[in-house]
């Protein structure tokens, strides 16, 4: 079987970050951290050469664009032999919206970076500056025409929860998100790590935790709507690992299974939805899915049928996969 192509991942610390996002740990840790190089690059992608037939470079963790030229030069030129050898097939770097300028985006053309991603986080001011991030949301429009003016494709990231949001002002800025058509987007709820602004916060009673619940109420209609307009949710939740699980994530929306709860709660709304338009209920039915959302509707331990067996007072309730599009569910009478 040929290896498929994955994502090598170069963490990029921002130590001299002059922000003061609250969510970010980066002060914290910073001690136990040291700039990547690109050594790191070289060593990432030869690891990756051995298991992978080909490969995506993907620069994470800070505002790449933010490093001094010198050290996204060598960073970049590190991957150059490698791009050479028809290894790897793409550049990707992620970075602040206010520091996206037409010239910082063609030294990355030059390397064949050819996709940015935005931390967007929110597109409500008031939430923006609540969350320290220097920022506006007018940054983020203007950030993304430049980097679809530049020809690349556009990832943006955003954040449920943050203080001052409510999931109003998180749809709504979904809302915003969307108009601006990336071509993927990642969505996190905000986690409270040990360590940062927000955590004290939280200590202090200034800020309300984004409960798991919480995230998975306000992220559910948010999915649809990305799912509705076509865009691909490229991640939902922090990525689990072993230190997040044991105790850097203090409090908030940190659950390994994120995503899965929030997709069975969208498809839940979404099979409601579709049995309340419906005039007269068949008392058996059968719920038709896209093939890879069968799981999604059917819920964790199949808690969405049960659901909805209940409150429809059904007497039968299954679901299959089909060609269907990923935001609807049908309904099928079971004869
Ligand atoms: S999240 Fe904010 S504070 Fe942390 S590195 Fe990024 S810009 Fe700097």
């Amino acid at each position: 079987m040929t290896p498929r192509r994955k994502i090598v991942p170069v963490f990029v610390p921002h130590l001299g970050c002059p922000n003061d996002c609250v969510f970010c740990n980066q002060r914290t840790i910073s001690g136990s951290l040291r700039p990547a190089g690109a050594e790191d690059v070289v060593r990432a992608l030869e690891e990756a050469r051995g298991k992978t037939a080909s490969a995506e470079l993907a620069f994470y963790g800070g505002s790449f664009t933010n490093l001094p030229e010198e050290t996204q030069r060598a960073l970049l030129a590190a991957a150059q032999p490698f791009r050479a050898s028809g290894f790897v097939t793409s550049l990707r770097v992620s970075t602040r919206p206010d520091a996206v300028t037409a010239q910082k985006l063609r030294l990355l053309r030059a390397y064949g970076v050819e996709t940015v991603e935005l931390g967007a986080q929110s597109m409500d001011d008031r939430v923006l500056r609540l969350s320290g991030r220097g920022h506006t949301a007018a940054d983020t429009v203007a950030a993304a025409g430049l980097v679809k003016a530049a020809g690349m494709q556009l990832v943006l990231q955003m954040m449920t929860g943050l203080p001052g949001a409510d999931r109003e002002t998180d749809l709504r800025s979904a809302e915003a998100v969307a108009a601006l058509e990336p071509t993927g987007v990642r969505i996190y709820p905000t986690v409270i790590l040990r360590g940062t602004p927000l955590e004290r916060l939280w200590r202090a009673g200034k800020y309300r935790a984004h409960t798991v619940s919480d995230a998975v109420g306000t992220c559910a209609p948010i999915a649809g709507l990305f799912l509705r307009a076509g865009i691909p949710i490229l991640r939902l939740g922090l990525n689990p690992t072993e230190a997040l699980s044991g105790g850097k994530a203090v409090g908030g929306a940190y659950h390994p299974a994120l995503g899965e709860l929030v997709y069975a709660r969208l498809y839940l709304e979404l099979a409601r939805r579709k049995l309340r338009s419906m005039p007269k209920l068949p008392p058996r039915i059968e719920l038709l899915v896209a093939e890879n959302r069968v799981s999604q509707m059917t819920g964790r331990k199949r808690g969405n049928l049960l659901a909805l067996r209940w409150e429809f007072g059904l007497e039968e309730i299954s679901v299959s996969g089909g060609p269907f599009p990923p935001e609807t569910v049908e309904i099928r009478e079971i004869l």
